[in-house]
């Protein structure tokens, strides 16, 4: 099993420690002779994972007393919606940065609840780039997505803003250095750096929460959440104890900086590669690249299929492209060893070798 080498862009590749814990806990959970989806989340055995869960989160972001953390339902697309809804006032607007699909579901979504200005776009070329901005004050808040899951771009730093800010950071969170407490909100679907599906987490700053005077329905009301630490309803067991033992992993691991370190070193070893080779092209441009989703091309598709046997004979999964931008597409999140990313690296050399 462990012979595959899992670019997967999500769901993907989790800490093997994380699977074999998880698995045990199915079978039996914290000496109770029951399973963990068996049991009650109201059980003191569970409450001690979901305090866990959100205190690593406090402690692995370095997150000020008044910063609160959920984990709730519906992916970060329903975050599109939960955004809007909480945090853009009756008669007020939102600025969006606008550089991918995921960053024009939002706005979409965002646009069902009140005004909407697009303040950056990168739509002209293929948002293979990160524009550069400064976000204009009167807005009720600012949202952007950190990282473009299918582009292959990401913010190298946050932009200048004095209202609000929101982030989408569902494909690099956890991944490196960033200071948290300048956001008003942070969510991430748990899939791609936390752990699995079926949950998704919310970083709050509960000074800035609540000013929009709206009645809401109480699931997408995020202060009910809070107030009832987490747990309004039936959290999703699994998930969220899945991404617990995932957290304590990035913990053990040195935190943001030891992921930082980590994905450094991944990225270095792929992109030199990717700049070296003469059969390959990035698609995303050098100075927006993202660490975790590297995207790339062949300069000639009519040696695709030749690649495609290459690489998976070489034990490599997941690095077909997203339709929308073609090519490939090598995620590397924090689970990702560096060995797998010099077993792609070598595969692209001996590529070239036969072809050059
Ligand atoms: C995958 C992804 C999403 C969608 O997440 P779901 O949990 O499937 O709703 C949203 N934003 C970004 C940046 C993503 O990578």
């Amino acid at each position: 099993m462990s012979k595959i080498h899992n670019f997967s862009a999500g769901p993907c590749i989790l800490p093997q420690e994380v699977i074999e814990q998880s698995a045990a806990a199915i079978r039996e959970f914290d000496g109770m002779g029951l399973s963990l989806i068996e049991i009650s989340h109201r059980s003191k055995n569970f409450e001690r994972v979901m305090d866990e869960a959100r205190q690593l989160v406090k402690d692995i972001l370095n997150l000020e007393p008044r910063f609160e953390v959920l984990f709730l339902q519906g992916g970060a697309t329903l975050g599109f919606y939960t955004t809007a809804l909480n945090y853009l006032k009756e008669g007020g607007k939102a600025a969006y940065a606008n550089t991918g699909v995921w960053a024009a579901a939002a706005i979409k979504e965002a646009k069902l609840v009140g005004n909407v200005d697009v303040i950056a776009d990168s739509s002209d070329k293929n948002h293979s780039y990160i524009p550069s901005f400064e976000v204009p004050s009167g807005y009720d808040y600012f949202h952007f997505t950190s990282n473009n899951t299918i582009y292959g771009t990401q913010y190298q730093s946050y932009p200048k803003c004095d209202v609000p800010m929101v982030c989408d950071m569902s494909s690099d969170i956890f991944s490196k250095q960033f200071d948290a407490n300048q956001f008003a909100m942070i969510y991430a679907g748990a899939q791609k750096n936390m752990g699995p599906a079926g949950t998704v987490l919310y970083v709050i700053d509960t000074e800035q929460l609540g000013k929009t005077g709206r009645k809401l329905p109480t699931y997408m009301d995020l202060k009910a959440h809070i107030e009832k630490d987490s747990m309004y309803n039936t959290p999703p067991v699994f998930a969220v104890y899945a991404s617990m033992l995932t957290l304590r992993w990035i913990k053990n691991n040195g935190g943001l900086k030891g992921m930082e370190d980590r994905n450094r070193a991944k990225k270095d070893l792929f992109y030199n590669e990717l700049d070296r080779n003469s059969l390959f092209h990035g698609h995303s441009e050098p100075a927006s690249r993202s660490w975790m989703n590297p995207t790339f091309r062949l300069n000639d598709d009519s040696i695709a299929a030749e690649f495609d046997k290459l690489w998976k004979d070489a034990g490599i999964s997941g690095i077909a492209g997203h339709r929308s931008v073609g090519g490939y597409r090598a995620s590397m999140y924090n689970a990702l060893p560096i060995e797998s990313v010099q077993v792609l690296v070598d595969v692209m050399r001996e590529f070239e070798r036969c072809k050059g």
